[in-house]
């Protein structure tokens, strides 16, 4: 079976067009000062193309902090205006990509949890029609690959050409070493049904530590993956959210040479 998708090549999103495209920035917005300063660190490494903070966040447990909400845009545009990165974001709903769109946006995502519900998925598509903004849509949380197939479906018929996918792991009961079970056979199955699709890979989110990212983000562009999104932060261990799995804009350069090198080695 191949999918039937009509889509764009990664590289025609984006300016630069560099592949592996490296996303990274911190897991949630928290002030203006720390966003701006991330972004700008993250800039100077000449390793980063986009620039991604959680604004809207899904949270397990109410009463936890659930983003700094639609002033983060504000945020957002600055950073952008003094760094030159391209910013993208999570979209849960048809207001957050209403919102998201009016304030220029370049790259939004469908979450893990908003991939799992058909509901949401459509109700984001339909906010989507007619616009020409790249969407990546992570996996669902379980390990379904019709969803995550479906929800690209969904997205791709509102007329999203410049569609990729976001290999953000699976829920397991199995106590393993990583936050998301990586299940790489359904990011290799999804590659065998739409081969134009770019996948970027979401370690951060696999590992749940940041120890295990190297080896996660190689393993990823080893299976041909055309991306990472990686979390950032200025000082991990103070994060809002995502702690110990955030890395500082020095690792984080540091991680992609020692990958490039490993790459060219080969
Ligand atoms: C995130 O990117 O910070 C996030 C909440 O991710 P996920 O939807 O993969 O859990
Ligand atoms: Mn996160």
């Amino acid at each position: 079976m191949k999918l039937n998708l009509d889509i764009v090549p990664l590289n025609s999103w984006l300016d630069n067009g560099k592949e592996p495209l490296i996303i990274s920035g911190p897991c949630s917005a928290e002030t203006e000062e720390q966003l701006l300063a991330t972004a700008k660190l993250l800039a100077a490494t000449g390793k980063v193309s986009v620039l991604r903070a959680g604004i809207w966040k899904p949270r397990t447990r109410p009463g936890e902090f659930e983003g700094i909400g639609s002033i983060g845009l504000e945020w957002l545009k600055r950073a952008k205006e003094e760094t030159g990165l391209p910013t993208a974001i999570e979209v849960a709903t048809a207001k957050h990509v209403e919102e998201a769109l009016a304030a220029g946006v370049d790259i939004l995502w469908v979450g893990a949890r908003s991939t799992a519900n058909p509901f949401t998925v459509q109700e984001i598509a339909d906010a989507l029609q007619g616009a020409d903004v790249p969407v990546l849509v992570k996996n669902p949380v379980n390990p379904d690959l019709s969803l995550w197939i479906g929800a690209l479906e969904r997205i791709n018929r509102a007329g999203i050409k410049k569609l990729g996918a976001i290999h953000r792991g699976f829920s397991s009961f199995e106590k393993t070493s990583f936050r998301n079970e990586p299940m790489w056979d359904l990011a290799i199955q999804l590659k065998t049904v739409a081969p134009e699709l770019p996948i970027i890979n979401d370690p951060s989110h696999i590992c749940g530590n940041r120890e295990l990212i190297p080896y996660i983000s190689q393993k990823a562009l080893d299976l041909d993956m055309q991306g990472l999104m990686i979390e950032s932060h200025l000082d991990p261990s103070v994060a809002w959210t995502d702690a110990k799995q955030q890395v500082t804009p020095a690792a984080l350069a540091e991680l992609v040479d020692r990958l490039a090198l490993r790459k060219a080695d080969s």
